[in-house]
């Protein structure tokens, strides 16, 4: 019989998990502790932006007209416990406030409440970003607390999807990690629940559980240097004078480097990169292991001051200082075709000068229902168009696509002056600039 399959925290990576392997033929249920989330999942409708995700959700869902009905969602751990063969942990891992260090009290209390429901036998699969040495930690907790004992295994699978393509990435992914220890069935399990990727030709690479947790922290970690690189890059451009963008076009046609990652900007955000460097950081403390990741602190040091330097970049063109200025802020997502805010480049900067005395008008095609929740003093417009209204500057700062088709002449008409700042370094500058408009990018020249 074909496996039964829970996941525990329906979030961004959980819920696509969940219509995933629903997509991939199992049976699903996905259990979180926040009920409105649950609601809006089992109403068939996707409480975040993720394309594609809707139509996986509304095409397994039980109860929606022509579903495959094999997904569903409870609060109910003794129905999952019951229920299912493999249970995937997919809960949040935030930072600390007031620290560097991963907050775990989301997957101990998963585990905690999942482990004395097991009476038969299961597999439990860690997939949030932990730091190193807590599968081991938690698979003596599920040892002791979980009444079918040694017939419940642990594995850990780190997650590697990107919001905005979480669906490509979780039904075609580049690799699959999976730390295991020996003996068991978990392997063999999981090999079950990824046969189709498999099938494709997806890697899978089998290890211990410190080296699957590692792996995750290593790619996000190499991620986030290469974006701080070429943003350091991007400083020693504006000091000199030269362009980054040409800078890095031919950086990337060396094969040994690449053209991705590679843009430089306003740097990087969202719920992943920054905390889970800072994690590894403090971990890697914990162990005794910290002059190994010191850079990793240049990286982040490098990433803040981007956004502090768009700020300045904003003074600058609105004569020295903020007040009786207003400031229009393209994009509120931490990256485009997301509506995911968490430590947003966009809003920390549109905040920040809003303290500083400027009237901010916000926009962003997706996201304004959460930046207003999170930034309730910022305003928000219902266009570009609209947020562009009397501002002395314009500031360009998430990538969507809706904002590289913007009309310069159109929104010239608009603004009090032609002044924009592409935080991203994707608009045509030229076509600005015949346009009227004084068009400054990062890490090029004026
Ligand atoms: P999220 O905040 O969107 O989702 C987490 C969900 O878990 C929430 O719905 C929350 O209510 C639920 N939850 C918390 N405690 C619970 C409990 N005890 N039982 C059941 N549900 C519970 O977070 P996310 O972005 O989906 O990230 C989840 C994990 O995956 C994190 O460790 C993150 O670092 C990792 N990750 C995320 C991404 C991404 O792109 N979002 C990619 C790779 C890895």
């Amino acid at each position: 019989m074909a496996l039964r399959i829970s996941v525990i925290g329906t979030g961004y990576l959980g819920a696509t998990h969940a219509a995933c392997l629903a997509e991939l033929g199992f049976e699903v249920i996905g259990l979180d502790v926040d009920q409105d989330k649950l609601a809006a999942l089992a109403a068939g409708r996707v409480p975040m932006y993720e394309p594609g995700l809707s139509d996986l959700l509304v095409k397994h869902v039980v109860g929606h007209p022509g579903s495959t009905g094999r997904l569903r969602f409870t609060s109910s751990v003794a129905e999952v416990a019951e229920f299912a063969d493999v249970h995937f942990i997919c809960v949040n891992t935030p930072q600390r406030k007031g620290e560097f260090a991963a907050d775990m009290s989301y997957v101990d209390a998963a585990v905690d409440a999942l482990a004395p429901q097991l009476t038969r036998p299961a597999l439990v699969v860690g997939k949030s970003t932990v730091p190193v040495g807590s599968a081991g930690r938690l698979a003596e907790r599920l040892a002791a607390l979980a009444p079918a004992g040694e017939q419940v295994e642990l594995a850990w699978n780190p997650e590697f999807l990107r919001e905005g393509f979480a669906v490509g990435d979780t039904l075609h992914p580049d690799r699959i990690v999976i730390g295991v220890r020996e003996g068991g069935r978990a392997e063999e399990l999981l090999r079950e629940v990824y046969a189709t990727p498999m099938a494709e030709g997806v890697p899978m690479v089998v290890t211990d559980y410190p080296t699957a947790e590692l792996v995750k922290a290593a790619a996000n970690s190499f991620l986030a240097t290469k974006i701080s690189f070429i943003n350091a890059m991007a400083e020693v451009c504006e000091a000199s004078g030269a362009d980054v963008t040409l800078l890095s076009k031919a950086l990337s046609y060396d094969d040994r480097i690449g053209g991705r990652f590679l843009n430089a900007g306003l740097g990087f955000g969202g719920g992943c990169l920054p905390k889970d460097i800072r994690a590894f950081m403090a971990r890697a403390g914990e162990l005794g292991a910290d002059q190994a990741l010191t850079f990793l602190r240049e990286v982040d040091s490098i990433n803040m001051r981007r956004r502090s330097r768009m700020v300045e970049l904003a003074r600058e063109q609105c004569g020295g200082g903020f007040l009786d200025r207003r400031v229009a802020v393209l994009g509120a997502a931490f990256k485009p075709d997301s509506d995911d805010i968490r430590d947003s480049p966009a809003l920390n900067v549109a905040a920040q000068i809003q303290l500083q005395g400027a009237e901010v008008t916000v926009y962003d095609p997706r996201a304004m229902d959460n930046a207003r929740k999170m930034f309730p003093s910022l305003s928000y417009a219902a266009s570009p168009a609209e947020a562009a209204v009397g501002a002395h500057v314009v500031l360009h700062l998430t990538e969507w696509q809706e904002f590289r088709e913007l009309d310069p002449v159109a929104l010239g008409a608009v603004v009090a002056e032609r002044r924009i700042l592409d935080g991203r370094n994707v608009l045509d500058g030229p076509r600005w600039r015949e346009a009227g408009w004084t068009y400054r990018a990062m890490g090029r020249p004026s």
